[in-house]
């Protein structure tokens, strides 16, 4: 067969993105929201979708969403910024601010997209490491900052897998450092109920990126969003794909938008519910549990456990969790979605008795 000429050369170390999502009974590792849009939003969904000229282009940059989000917010439409997904608008933030000679601070253990999309841009990582119980060394990071030469840098909160948000006294600390643009990656802040949006104002270099695919049970429809100074947007549509949010997918997330209060009581039980699995994981034993103000848990196991052998078990038995534990950093842990009520139950039935069996 003729030969293929090698691809790029910052490819040659990058996999594939592998979410690792085979079928099970219990879903419950990957952060998404264990039901469904409710019923008569769907149908109302149904209905918006009919009126959709799918021949036409859609509106480029979602202006009906913006409006809506810039005035849920108070804020201008150009302070909001729509993308296929956050995912998107992460690869986007990369293109404009990253690239060669040019360099991205990332504190890990955090997000794996936010490396990749370093690398695949030629951007180089600064790593300032979290420490052992995941807070974040904040002196180290504010102090690299201080030094002038980093292009942008991003910031989780809640933290994914770790479950952590920062203060504001921090983010503040770092916007006022350099003139870094500092993302704060806000996918999971309606867990938290905590947001850097009051921010916004004073900082020039501060953008937001949040999400539908959590909370508004939208993972399979992919839009996100940003929130931010008009500058730093208006860069990030330079590089940003023109029609990368679709008109079906507007629509859908118009509706979800309009309705957002009824998702409220869905997003307290989830909190109810984390409670009750780091509740349920902290009186296991071998197990160490972190706590997360996020739709997920990550817990550590002690050196008389195998946690990617606990991960196979848990499989065996058809609940899916993820498994962190050969990501450096994250030795020994699995980090577990928040599900339904009787999924969390089940998740810690299975865990309970697979730890039972330990050393038997
Ligand atoms: N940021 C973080 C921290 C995430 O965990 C995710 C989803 N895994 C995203 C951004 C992107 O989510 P989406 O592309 O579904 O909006």
């Amino acid at each position: 067969m003729k030969q293929l000429r090698p691809a790029a050369p910052q490819l040659a170390s990058i996999e594939p993105y592998d979410p690792k999502y085979i079928p099970a009974d219990v879903m419950i590792s990957a952060n998404e929201n264990p039901l469904d849009v409710p019923f008569e939003i769907r149908r109302e969904i149904e209905r918006a979708i009919r009126k959709v000229p799918f021949n036409r282009y859609p509106d480029p940059l979602a202006n009906g969403l913006r409006d809506l989000i810039a005035e849920a917010n108070g804020l201008d439409r150009d302070q909001v910024l729509m993308g296929n997904g956050g995912d998107e608008l992460l690869f986007d933030i990369a293109l404009a601010y990253g690239g060669p000679g040019r360099k991205f601070l990332n504190v890990p253990p955090t997000f794996s997209v936010y490396v990749n999309n370093a690398q695949l841009t030629n951007t180089e990582i600064v790593n300032v490491q979290r420490r052992r119980d995941f807070r974040i060394d904040e002196f180290a990071v504010v102090k690299r900052l201080e030094l002038g030469d980093i292009d942008y840098t991003i910031i989780t909160s809640p933290n994914n897998p770790t479950g952590d948000i920062v203060s504001s006294s921090f983010v503040k600390r770092l916007l006022n450092a350099s003139d870094t643009l500092v993302v704060i990656d806000e996918a999971y802040f309606e867990f938290s109920r905590f947001t850097v949006r009051h921010l916004i104002e004073q900082f020039e270099n501060l953008v937001i990126l949040r999400t539908f695919s959590k909370a508004f049970s939208l993972a399979g429809v992919r839009i996100g969003y940003l929130l931010g100074s008009e500058a730093a947007l208006r860069e990030l549509k330079k590089v940003r794909q023109p029609y990368s949010v679709d008109a079906v997918s507007q629509a859908i997330a118009r509706v979800v938008y309009e309705h957002r209060a009824e998702f409220e009581p869905g997003i307290d039980t989830i909190i109810e519910q984390r409670e009750r699995v780091i509740d349920g994981l902290g009186a296991l034993p071998y197990t160490q549990v972190f706590p997360s103000q996020a739709n997920y848990v990550l817990f550590r196991f002690d050196q008389r456990v195998d946690a990617a052998d606990v991960w196979k078990k848990l499989f065996d038995a058809s609940v899916l969790v993820r498994d962190f534990s050969r990501a450096p950093g994250l030795e020994n842990c699995l980090r577990v979605s928040i599900g339904t009520e009787e999924e969390n139950d089940r998740f810690l039935k299975s865990l309970g008795a697979i730890l039972d069996s330990v050393g038997k």
